[in-house]
């Protein structure tokens, strides 16, 4: 068992720049998906694209363009999110495929239709990342003596916390107590 916990910072960016753009696998496996559903123009010109612009949004989805744009922070959750997400916004756009220059509801009967063609018949109406971003009060100040880095909690660490970074930099990631973590403030 643990008895540490190695923090990485509270607003870690999200992936080196080269991470944002379009991603071709999965930009193949929408186009995939809206042949699969008879959606053939919009299979054509889909896009999906990474972006660090959306902030709590995990998704969003541009029908006029044929354009999926996924948070780029999904990836800290893994492909299962990663996956349900792009079907969430896929499923935008095949509804609108398919619905024509009629306007739709965001999250209506159509778009419910599309989700369950799609293999999410359980979505959920939001767009937000699986965690919440709250707005807590970040209290707890702390601090790594060896790179200075602060970290913020809303609570108290309860067990000796150390930094990942400087863990994994010096240590091959084990823990390591000339990192741990430095109470400045409360
Ligand atoms: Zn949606
Ligand atoms: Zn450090």
């Amino acid at each position: 068992m643990l008895l540490f916990r190695q923090l990485e910072f509270a607003l870690a960016p999200c992936l080196p720049a080269k991470s944002v753009g379009r991603d071709l696998r999965l930009e193949a496996l929408a186009r995939e998906l809206l042949l699969a559903h008879g959606a053939v123009a919009m299979a054509a010109k889909v896009r999906v694209e990474w972006s660090a612009r959306l902030r709590s949004a995990a998704g969003r989805a541009e029908c006029d363009k044929a354009r999926v744009v996924l948070n780029c922070r999904l990836t800290a959750h893994g492909e299962g999110e990663i996956d349900r997400t792009l079907r969430h916004e896929l499923a935008h756009l095949l509804a609108q495929a398919r619905a024509g220059r009629r306007r739709i509801a965001p999250h209506g009967k159509e778009w419910r239709r599309a989700c369950a063609d799609l293999g999410i018949a359980d979505e959920a109406r939001c767009h937000n990342l699986p965690f919440p971003i709250r707005r807590l009060k970040r209290r707890y100040l702390y601090s790594c003596p060896s790179c200075r880095r602060d970290f913020r909690r809303t609570r108290r660490l309860r067990r000796s916390s150390a930094c990942l970074a400087c863990c994994r930099a010096f240590n091959r990631g084990r823990y390591d107590e000339r990192f741990k973590l430095r109470l400045v403030r409360r």
